[in-house]
């Protein structure tokens, strides 16, 4: 399906510039539109791949370009007081060629943080189009602020979407490494993730002879209904032509080798289903409860068959307890790949989630605490005991 993304601060600008990047590589399709907005000068100016006019800085009248600082309200204040300068940008895009918004921010910060919320809230009220989210979580490792700025945004964005999709970077954190070392990786795994998945909706019925595409109206009605998503992912290599005497059995027309084949790529792809789910997810949850799934089966047309999705759909089911699950296939004829994408929609059993509200609760208190501290140390120390001196005015 076609997207319009955009990526609010530092983390949503690189982002929507490593998805332009994938989409002119793979040829996928999927980016109609790509802006960035920021509070910081400097970090428009390291993107790659985002056109320039479609750039927009805001708040220069109050931080003059140099940031928000992690301070969120204010990243928040400063959306709504420049809103008009990235509806300008917004306005050259052709809304009617676009399937829906992706407003992309990493949570913990402060111009992502506060201004996503704030630009879901008025593309839902001038577009008919959905608005969806695409929210990054802190590591653990960032501190208390970022994790209080992540739980305030999580809530507020949540309501402002159609659906928010969540990748949690503490999960994706390799041990000893601190998650900034791993950014670009990180970055890469978003964008695998959610390209494959929106890209399977980009496939004309006819430019393969598949069995069962999937439909931008499929991946739209997986997240109808709003709430919170997470997406699974797990690939095997495969060789391109059909392997094991494939085409020769077809030839010759030896069904026996030919059922082989086919036994063997359906059960590929349900033990690819099985490790999509069960692995790790964007945003680690429970599966069983989740409202609606849709699972994509992507890769070479002659490694995909309607069995294999068949069964691995079923599976979903058993394991969510959805009566919601779709699937497809997303034929990419050349790639040495065949992949399984899930995207749950709807999750509620996110033991992460109440974690990361448990922390910023404790922060926020710690942060209370200090400010009421050290107003009365600096009270003491400016005026004199006896209180014998006054001040000037
Ligand atoms: P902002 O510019 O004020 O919105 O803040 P940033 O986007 O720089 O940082 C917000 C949070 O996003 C940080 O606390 C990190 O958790 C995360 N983050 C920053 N850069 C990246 C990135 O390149 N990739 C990912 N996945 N997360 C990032």
């Amino acid at each position: 399906m076609k997207l319009a993304l955009i990526g609010f601060g530092q983390a949503g600008g690189k982002i929507v510039d490593k998805f332009v990047e994938y989409d002119r590589r793979t040829g996928s399709d999927i980016v109609r539109a790509a802006v960035a907005v920021n509070t910081a000068k400097a970090d428009l100016m390291g993107l790659d791949n985002i056109p320039n006019d479609q750039r927009v800085l805001i708040g220069q009248s109050r931080v003059k370009g140099h940031g928000v600082g992690a301070d969120n309200e204010l990243g928040a204040e400063v959306a709504e007081e420049d809103i008009d300068e990235v509806q300008g940008a917004i306005d050259s895009i052709p809304v009617h060629e676009v399937d829906a918004f992706l407003v992309i921010a990493g949570l913990g910060g402060g111009t992502g943080s506060g201004g996503a919320p704030v630009l879901a809230k008025h593309l839902k009220r001038i577009y008919t189009e959905p608005v969806y989210g695409l929210g990054v979580l802190p590591g653990s490792d960032e501190g208390g602020i970022y994790t209080l700025n992540a739980a305030r945004s999580f809530q507020t964005f949540v309501r402002e979407v159609d659906n928010l999709m969540v990748f949690d970077n503490d999960a994706w954190r390799k041990t000893g490494e601190s998650v900034s070392g791993g950014y670009d990786e990180i970055n890469e795994e978003i964008v695998k993730r959610f390209g494959i998945l929106f890209g399977a909706g980009e496939i004309d019925q006819g430019q393969e002879v598949a069995e069962s595409v999937v439909d931008s109206s499929e991946i739209i009605n997986t997240l109808a209904g709003g709430g919170v998503s997470t997406v699974g992912y797990a690939s095997e290599e495969v060789e391109e032509a059909a392997g094991g005497g494939g085409l020769l059995s077809r030839l010759t027309g030896d069904k026996g080798d030919d059922d082989l084949d086919t036994a063997h790529t359906t059960n590929r792809i349900t033990s690819l289903v099985r490790k999509a789910a069960l692995g790790r997810l964007t945003l680690p949850c429970e599966i069983e409860g989740s409202e609606r799934a849709l699972l994509v089966m992507a890769g070479p047309p002659q490694h995909l068959n309607r069995k294999g999705i068949e069964r691995g759909r079923k599976w979903l089911e058993e394991q969510t307890g959805s009566m919601e699950v779709r699937g497809g296939d997303y034929p990419v004829t050349g790639s040495g790949f065949v992949a399984s994408v899930i995207l749950l929609s709807g999750v509620t059993n996110v033991p992460r989630i109440k974690e990361l509200q448990q922390v910023a609760i404790e922060a926020q208190e710690n942060i209370d605490d200090i400010r009421q501290e050290s107003q009365d140390n600096l009270d003491s120390l400016i005026s004199d005991d006896e209180d014998e001196l006054e001040s000037l005015f």
